[in-house]
């Protein structure tokens, strides 16, 4: 694997989003590769980070979301995109039967990185 191979996997491997073999093989690179190890580092980090950001939003007063989802389950509540065509970041909240979910993704040179599931 070349670098330019393993940059373009990096932030799917730091989303848990890359499959195992490709996960095996972009680590035999970064084993060898100083450079790769702080990129994967950096992707690493930076997801931990947005995911503990996520974590520490306050939540709405009690019955709220019981209320809200009783009339919106399967709805789309929030997209929110921002970036341009070489990268972005788009989060969205859908009112699901159990709650909430909220998503966010990268998109990293059209393709869609999974980088936060709630
Ligand atoms: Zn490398």
């Amino acid at each position: 694997m070349t670098c330019d191979e393993a940059r373009e996997r990096i932030p799917f491997y730091a989303a848990r989003a890359l499959p195992e073999p490709e996960g095996v093989a972009l680590l035999e690179h970064v084993v060898g590769c100083e450079p790769c190890q702080g990129e994967l580092v950096e992707a690493m980090r930076l997801g931990h980070e947005l995911r503990a950001a996520f974590a520490r939003l306050p939540g709405p007063p009690a019955g709220t979301w019981l209320s809200v989802a009783a009339r919106t389950v399967g709805a789309s509540l929030l997209a929110v995109g921002v970036g341009a065509e070489i990268a972005g970041l788009t989060l969205a909240v859908e009112a699901t039967k159990s709650g909430f979910s909220v998503t966010g993704s990268l998109s990293l040179l059209g393709r869609e990185v999974p980088v936060l599931r709630i």
